[in-house]
């Protein structure tokens, strides 16, 4: 049962992914390279955590931010970025689409670009929608806005109650593929797991000789 919302979110949407050609599952590669990815931050308890680790390894990332948590935390966003890691759109307060009136969802948006632009002084190229929720509004709004709607091709679920950095790491390394995009989270209900999961990550797959770019 543990597994079961990973090999679900990984497994049951790969052939689903030729049909949204507007949003990014996994980048056409063939050389060993993937594109981590960090939703929910940035968090006083993770982001510089997660910086260190990437750093140790060279990896860049790209951090899916809530506009209110990045509206407190600048300094982080800023260290982010000159880390040579890329920031998206991830809303102002992590609504969920599926619930949430488009005039709403579309003001989370724009508050969350201005946001990030104002911290980076550069555009915003990606949005992650909330539990992985899109929408047709939401397409259409990111085809407006020039945001492109990244979604995943590995979804280890480091954010379940019964995630260990173990299970998170093997999940990641038994799944990935050339140009596959993973979801990691910078969530503090995520402290203990995705930080010792992701040092496993990169020092196993480094060793084999992936890299890891920013989308
Ligand atoms: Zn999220």
């Amino acid at each position: 049962m543990r597994l079961l919302v990973p090999y679900m979110a990984t497994h049951l949407v790969r052939p689903f992914h030729r049909f949204f050609p507007d949003m990014l599952w996994r980048v056409d590669a063939e050389a060993p390279t993937a594109y981590l990815t960090f939703d929910d931050g940035p968090t006083s308890e993770l982001t510089e955590d997660l910086i260190d680790v990437l750093a140790e390894y060279e990896a860049q990332a790209t951090h899916f931010l809530v506009g209110r948590h990045a509206r407190n935390h600048p300094d982080l966003v800023r260290a982010l970025v000159a880390e040579g890691h890329r920031i998206g759109n991830h809303t102002y307060s992590h609504v969920d689409p599926w619930s949430t009136p488009h005039a709403e969802l579309a003001d989370e948006l724009n508050e969350t670009t201005r946001i990030l632009r104002d911290l980076t002084g550069g555009p915003v190229r990606a949005l992650r929608p909330p539990y992985g929720h899109p929408t047709g509004f939401l397409r259409q709004w990111c085809a407006a806005e020039n945001q492109r709607m990244v979604m995943w091709d590995v979804m280890p679920g480091d954010f379940l109650q019964t995630a260990t950095a173990s299970r998170v790491s093997s999940f990641v390394l038994n799944h990935i593929r050339p140009g596959s995009v993973v979801v990691l989270h910078d969530n503090p209900i995520c402290e203990n797991v995705t930080p010792p999961a992701l040092e496993t990550i990169l020092d196993t797959l480094s060793a084999e000789g992936w890299r890891f770019d920013a989308l």
